[in-house]
């Protein structure tokens, strides 16, 4: 099994970002020129309950549709990320609830993804409730100081779901408001044949991507109970699993480019999520995926 396929390029975008149409400090055409000009190939502006894009092309970049839906819970809050679907959303009935807000974004062409479930302080059951999710962010840059309390990666919490059966593939997102170091600092790699909306979106639904800070995946692979990673230099490769211990779970190094990690019956091991971590404490997430054994 393969999780990239080779034939296929690699996009690097953003799939969340406030403008001045909602509470955003830049003008939509400031924030497209700023992820433009840092090499991204598409960008999702997701302004607070308003999709404000239509598919179009800003210079050399894609602009994707996108819309934030918001609710509060007791005790917790739950922010839906929409995109790729049209206008029609603002006007379906999202506010019931949010499945309701998935339904929609579906409904209307689009994928759902799962924002900073870390900061909102979303429970297990509640993420366990959502159906049909595309993804949730592993990786919010703007959950975290100065903007925010410290609570940017979601690793733990979606390993959590993971462990219990959902394996939600992950972004990683800005979600940048202010624009004084919380823009181009994370992003999402996505496996697609061309930049398009079309390609895009269906390789979302398809869980071909993965979640970056700036380390990059060239290829994972698992046969005969051997997951085999290839990637940009990085000093440290983790595989997570639902199992607490288990040996060798993580190679450490200079310059690693590559490396495997064994499964072992007896630790049951159920799913698999590779993390790497850069000399820079940059890290990437690929895709938790299903050991079966
Ligand atoms: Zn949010
Ligand atoms: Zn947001």
């Amino acid at each position: 099994m393969f999780l990239f396929d080779e034939g296929k390029n690699f996009y690097k975008g953003n799939l969340h970002a406030h403008t001045s149409m909602s509470d955003g400090r830049l003008t939509p055409e400031e924030v497209k020129a700023l992820y433009a000009g840092n090499g991204y190939d598409f960008l999702a502006i997701t302004d607070h309950r308003k999709c404000t894009a239509d598919q179009d092309i800003y210079k050399n970049m894609l602009l994707l549709p996108g819309i934030e839906l918001d609710y509060t819970m007791p005790l917790q809050v739950i922010h839906l990320l929409g995109i790729g679907m049209t206008r029609g959303v603002e006007t379906a009935p999202w506010t019931s609830g949010p499945q309701a807000g998935i339904d929609a974004i579906r409904h209307f062409g689009g994928e759902a993804i799962l924002a900073h479930p870390n900061w909102s302080l979303n429970t297990l059951e509640m993420i366990l409730s959502l159906k049909n999710l595309a993804a949730a962010e592993i990786f919010n840059s703007t959950s975290r100081p100065p903007w925010n309390p410290d609570r940017a990666d979601s690793t733990s919490l979606l390993d959590v779901a993971a462990t219990h059966g959902l394996l939600l593939p992950t972004t990683a997102s800005d979600d940048a408001h202010w624009y004084n170091g919380d823009a181009c600092c994370s992003f999402t790699m996505v496996n697609a044949h061309e930049n398009t909306a079309l390609a895009l979106t269906r390789a979302l639904k398809d869980r071909a991507f993965y979640a970056s800070q700036g380390p990059r995946f060239t290829q994972i692979s698992y046969e005969n109970d051997i997951v085999r990673v290839y990637c940009s230099k990085v000093r440290r490769v983790v595989f997570h699993t639902n199992a607490p211990y288990a040996p060798a779970r993580c190679v450490e190094g200079d310059g690693i480019i590559y490396a495997e990690y064994a499964l072992q019956p007896q630790w049951k091991e159920t799913y698999i999520r590779v993390v790497l971590e850069d000399e820079n404490s940059l890290r990437a997430w690929a895709n938790p995926f299903p050991l079966m054994r």
